[in-house]
């Protein structure tokens, strides 16, 4: 069996699944957050009954983090909603905006967007928020209500979006019934050069396959060269499966898999037993790619979908208007840290905004310090406008107050993970997807540029 039907083949107790089999799988985590959560919550109570339990509040968690830095009404209220369920839930795992359990959640627009005006339990983006809150778990099945659940895949677990309607169901059963996906394999070799990263290689995976390649199928990751790229990195690839329609990303165990969850579950007192999955020899895959890390270049994916490859060095002729770091993807500390790396001591040509994923973000940014210099420092010189209001922000538009939502036709380099039309903001606006090195030598010259021509 693959990696992901022996944890599907574990949790629904049986010593064997194929590709194909229906089963009914026992969910180890439910996630939702505040877009997703209010619908799921109702069809729990219609479904189950008003004054009905969750199947396991241990299990539930709740992760505000879309559309929170906003003046508009009903997206607050979705965060209140969500505050009411998990006090009459006593659910232990509710990251609020606010302090106040018996509060409600305004934005202050008077503030701004910039300075900090979420609580102390506030954790940012979910799929970020998820691992450093200790609630990702080899061999685990993780069902979240939204597309990149995928990402916690990075752990060697089974971690999968799902609609308000399942997500309903399971918070009331703690099953959900599943198709067993088939499995491409992209087995990785080599290593990354200077100014290569991760989200090149998932680019690159995606360009091979299309961004429908691998719909409904799981993408396994392993290889030698899995073990020169962070859990970081790790992430960045399994969070963008769905970018090729994938039902999942994963990726093998090893000792960077143990420490990083070892420490995260011990910090937060989470659950910290768990049991990896390892590879077969009679795995059965479906299609085969070999990617030889050290012959990547930087990739840029063009306007309209994740899988239109092409290479930053044949883009040079792409003049943009916008420059963005942020979300799940592309706004974890190491990205900063490319970022960082190279706009030290330079200035920005384009308006470049830049959304940390989770306040542990902002944090490590705000002391990392190089020469005396915080990097959160650095990078407000260099011209960025930073935000200290961790969150999705930008990267799935949102309402129009949004920061650094597109509100007009503008081209935009980011390094989220998803440029179909209108996703972030204006409908005829164009995001061309990138790694935080190739965004930052970009907002340098305002066109798409090789990071690498800024690497002494
Ligand atoms: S940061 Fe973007 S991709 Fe990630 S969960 Fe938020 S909206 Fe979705």
């Amino acid at each position: 069996m693959t990696l992901t039907e022996k944890i599907l083949a574990r949790a629904s107790g049986k010593a064997q699944v194929q590709a194909g089999d229906n089963v009914w799988v026992s969910a180890d985590i439910l996630m939702t957050h505040d877009v997703c959560g209010p619908g799921t919550i109702g069809v729990f109570k219609r479904e189950f009954g008003k004054i009905a339990k969750v199947w396991d509040r241990r299990k539930v968690v709740i992760i505000p983090d879309h559309y929170i830095f906003t003046n508009d009404a009903l997206s607050n209220r979705n965060v209140d909603i969500l505050r009411e369920f998990a006090y009459e839930q006593e659910l232990p795992y509710f990251y609020d905006v606010i302090d106040d359990p018996a509060g409600t959640w305004k934005f202050d627009a008077t503030k701004g967007p910039v300075v900090r005006q979420h609580g102390s339990s506030y954790a940012g983006v979910c799929h970020a928020a998820l691992p450093q809150k200790g609630h990702t778990r080899p061999g685990e099945v993780l069902f979240g209500t939204d597309s990149h659940t995928c990402m916690a895949g990075a752990f060697n677990q089974f971690a999968t979006g799902i609609g308000n309607t399942d997500a309903g169901f399971v918070m009331g059963t703690g099953k959900l019934l599943l198709k067993v996906p088939e499995t491409m394999h992209f087995r990785l070799e080599g290593k990354l050069q200077p100014g290569v990263m991760a989200k090149d290689i998932i680019l690159h995976c995606i360009g091979e396959v299309g961004f429908d390649g691998a719909t409904y199928r799981a993408m396994q990751f392993d290889g030698e060269g899995v073990r020169s790229l962070s859990m970081d990195d790790r992430m960045t690839i399994a969070n963008m499966a769905i970018e090729a329609g994938g039902k999942n990303g994963i990726f093998e165990f090893d000792d960077q898999t143990r420490a990083f969850v070892d420490y995260r579950c011990n910090l937060n007192g989470t659950k910290s037993a768990y049991q990896p999955v390892e590879r077969d020899r009679d795995e059965k895959f479906v299609h085969e790619t070999v990617v030889d890390l050290s012959k990547l270049e930087p990739t840029v994916a063009c306007h309209p979908d994740p899988g239109q490859r092409k290479l930053a060095r044949e883009m040079t002729s792409t003049r943009l208007d916008r420059a963005y770091v942020g979300s799940c993807t592309g706004g974890k500390t190491s990205d900063f840290l490319e970022f960082a790396r190279i706009l030290r001591g330079k200035k920005v040509v384009i308006d470049t905004f830049g959304v940390p994923a989770t306040p542990e973000i902002v944090h490590d940014l705000q002391t990392a310090r190089w020469e005396g210099k915080t990097v959160w420092d650095i990078l407000v010189e260099a011209g960025v406008r930073m935000t200290e209001n961790a969150g999705c922000s930008a990267c799935l538009g949102g309402p129009v107050d949004t920061f650094g939502r597109m509100n007009a036709p503008l081209k935009c380099i980011s390094a989220t993970n998803r440029n179909f039309p209108g996703r972030m903001g204006h409908k005829e606006s164009m995001v061309f997807l990138a790694s935080p090195a190739t965004v930052a030598a970009s907002a340098l010259t305002g066109h798409i540029t090789d990071p690498r021509d800024y690497i002494q």
